[in-house]
């Protein structure tokens, strides 16, 4: 029987494993991920500012996998060798597949400066994150990063602890550069309603447990920074075989296939679409999520998979630390308490299609 490795609890298989529930294909699958809480990184932000448990923000892939007759492994690939068609797993184990859909995300990207690694947290994987904010009362918080995830976990962060001064630092000239100037207006204003700092144009040079240094001299004052400095891909794909972009995501073309291997598929941050990249966000992983299913389940029949083309306009909702959140899509822009009732509805009601239990978990402790 054809032997389906399917790597990282993402998005993308969230729907992949929804689909095999409803028509299992003929084969024999296999799901590798480390957690069986997967987060869904939409209420992120809504978990660190305190309007939500963790574990209403998990889906546990468990029952997936159970409906879906998919063997569940709890473990990570550190290696990959394409040419062999074998996953190498932390404990040394090996697997083998015969097809192999990708879809483990992406890590944050560390700057390679003195004391990053001791004192900056990583927003990924969330639950360190919240373990270090669980303990801690800081005086100065610095989000260093400000994409859409640094502005958010900032605005989050704020909301959590409004006694501490917070700063968010971007070496761009503003925060969520290139996301259309409208947008940018409007959270511009939002940080400054809130009286986050935001300090640009400026690199990073050290970071020290109650302060960052920055390379035109300034000092800003920080007992909890926290790195949003954008997405990496996981090192260990470097030696794998597979044809990378220049970042190290794999080249996928449209049909989510490898560029240089078509018996692996990939979707989600790990993924670049080579004719038509798209940002790192979550919204492209759910997008691409039943197009994976259906070509998966079309190659395990013999039949050709179909492209896919990507959006080129997502619907970004950002949520703003309060019970508020700022909505956008190509050039139009809302904003509102009312937004953020309707995005709450939106990831509640994501959650809750995988995860009918999530709710009732998070009440049981
Ligand atoms: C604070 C924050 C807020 C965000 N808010 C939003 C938002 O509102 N909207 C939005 O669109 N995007 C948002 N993003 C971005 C979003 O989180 C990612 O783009 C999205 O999670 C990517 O989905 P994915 O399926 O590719 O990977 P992930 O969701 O990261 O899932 C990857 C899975 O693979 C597993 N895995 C990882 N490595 C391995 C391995 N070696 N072996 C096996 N399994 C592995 C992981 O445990 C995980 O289950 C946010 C990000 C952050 C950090």
């Amino acid at each position: 029987m054809t032997k389906l490795v399917l790597l990282g609890g993402g998005h993308a298989h969230l729907f992949v494993l929804e689909a095999f529930a409803r028509q299992r294909p003929d084969a024999d699958i296999r799901l590798i991920t480390p957690e069986a809480l997967t987060p869904y990184s939409g209420m992120l932000p809504g978990v660190l500012a305190g309007h939500y448990r963790a574990r209403q923000a998990c889906i546990d892939l468990r029952p997936l996998a159970d409906r879906a007759a998919c063997l569940l492994t709890l473990d990570s690939a550190v290696g990959l060798d394409a040419a062999r068609r074998r996953i190498t797993l932390t404990g040394g184990e090996v697997i083998d597949y015969d097809l192999l859909s990708m879809d483990t995300g992406s890590t944050p990207r560390r700057p390679d400066v003195p004391g990053a690694a001791e004192h900056a947290h990583a927003v990924k994987p969330i639950a360190g994150l919240l373990a270090r904010c669980a303990d801690a009362v800081p005086r100065a918080i610095a989000v260093l990063g400000a994409g859409a995830a640094g502005v958010e976990v900032a605005m989050a962060l704020h909301h959590r602890w409004p006694a501490a001064r917070c700063t968010l630092v971007e070496r761009g000239t503003a925060p969520l550069e290139g996301l259309g100037a409208r947008l940018q207006r409007s959270v511009g204003a939002e940080l400054a309603h809130q009286q986050i700092d935001v300090v640009t144009g400026a690199e990073i040079t050290r970071i020290d447990a109650d302060a960052i240094g920055l390379d035109d001299g300034r000092t800003i004052a920080s007992d909890f920074t926290v790195l949003a400095t954008g997405a990496a891909a996981p090192a260990w794909l470097r030696d794998s075989g597979l044809a990378l972009d220049a970042r190290g995501f794999i080249e996928v073309g449209a049909t989510l296939q490898s560029t240089s291997h078509p018996e692996v598929l990939a979707a989600g941050d790990v993924a670049t679409l080579s004719a038509s990249p798209r940002p790192k966000s979550g919204v492209y992983a759910v997008r691409a999520g039943p197009p994976l299913a259906t070509n998966i389940a079309r190659m395990l029949a013999g039949q050709p998979p179909l492209d896919w083309h990507a959006q080129r306009h997502a619907l970004m909702l950002l949520a703003c630390g309060r019970r508020h959140a700022i909505a956008a899509r190509g050039g139009w822009v809302l904003k509102g308490d009312w937004v953020w009732r309707w995005k709450d509805a939106i990831d509640r009601g994501f959650v809750r299609r995988f995860d009918p239990r999530a709710d009732i978990a998070a009440d049981m402790g």
